[in-house]
């Protein structure tokens, strides 16, 4: 993973692998969100669905690894046929978080997933992309009708017991706190203990359709040793994760879409460090969080 910049872009090490994503369906979504950044679509088929054998065969070769949460996306990962498999799969290891549009979710899927979550020692988490809690700013970018899908997908897992994290970028640069309230205003309407934990709000990455319809990085948003000495390592999501795909290991899920991303063939072969070369990379450094993996302790 050498390049010719890496000479000056700090590095991170992976110390742990505590987060395993599995990019399930690749970058085919039923949405097409002019946000985002791997410009998943229904017609992107340029990488194949993850199939459940390597799903299996990843979880035994990580039988002796710590892992505290596993995470499905995609593009969308319920449009996976194995969905349920998977699911059944992953959950006999640690918590499952799938991120998810929620527009696919009716009452008859959520309450089969509760009780696959119910047949479990773990939980199911559910993170749903949901970037305004008006209508309209919401559909702006994610498409006519997907604000009310997405409610109606959140109103079915509450009903089912689950207790759903909205993931929202802040497109209009709004104050976040007046942006936190917006969305807490709009779940305090579902019967559920809604708090800042049901929150996660992010920086947009600036690739894929975001790059296209709005602005890309500019030459100066890397990181430089002397910015990352002022941050913390542990908040960089690459500390303790990992990503399967079908095309082999990234490094995290922001860089799925970037073949410098990919940092081996097998997760045996992928805890090498990894430079922070990478404009996405500013990215996680300017949010000062953990842009994917759960925090819970933001
Ligand atoms: S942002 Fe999420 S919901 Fe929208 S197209 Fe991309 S993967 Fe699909
Ligand atoms: S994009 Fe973020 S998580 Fe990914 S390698 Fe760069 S710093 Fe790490």
């Amino acid at each position: 993973m050498l390049t010719s910049l890496s000479f000056q872009a700090p590095c991170i090490e992976m110390n742990k692998l505590n987060n395993l994503w599995f990019h399930l369906t690749g970058f085919t979504c039923n949405l097409k969100c002019r946000h985002c950044y791997s410009s998943c679509s229904p017609v992107n088929k340029s990488r194949k669905f993850l199939n459940l054998e390597k799903i299996k065969q990843t979880l035994n070769d990580t039988n002796k690894e710590h892992l505290e949460e596993i995470y499905l996306f995609g593009g969308e990962p319920l449009l996976h046929r194995d969905i349920n498999n998977i699911i059944r799969l992953c959950i006999k290891r640690s918590n499952v978080n799938i991120l998810t549009n929620a527009t696919l979710i009716n009452d008859k899927k959520a309450r089969f997933l509760r009780q696959i979550e119910l047949d479990s020692d773990y939980e199911i988490i559910f993170r749903v992309g949901l970037d305004h809690y008006k209508e309209h700013k919401n559909d702006e970018l994610r498409g006519k009708g997907s604000f009310r899908k997405a409610l109606n997908g959140i109103s079915n897992l509450v009903n089912s017991d689950f207790n759903p994290i909205i993931t929202a970028v802040n497109l209009w640069g709004e104050e976040e706190a007046e942006f936190k309230a917006g969305f807490l205003e709009l779940l305090a309407q579902f019967d559920f203990e809604v708090s800042e934990i049901n929150l996660k709000i992010i920086p947009a990455i600036k690739t894929g359709e975001y790059a296209k319809n709005f602005t890309s990085y500019s030459e100066n948003e890397l990181v430089t040793n002397e910015s990352f000495r002022q941050s913390n390592p542990e908040r960089f999501d690459c500390v303790n994760s990992r990503v399967i795909t079908e095309n082999g290991v990234y490094v995290c899920p922001t860089l799925v879409n970037d073949p410098r991303g990919k940092i081996g063939e097998t997760l045996t072969d992928s805890a090498q460090k990894f430079f922070l070369e990478l404009s996405t990379c500013y990215s996680c450094q300017s949010a000062n969080k953990k842009m994917f993996n759960n925090d819970w302790n933001q």
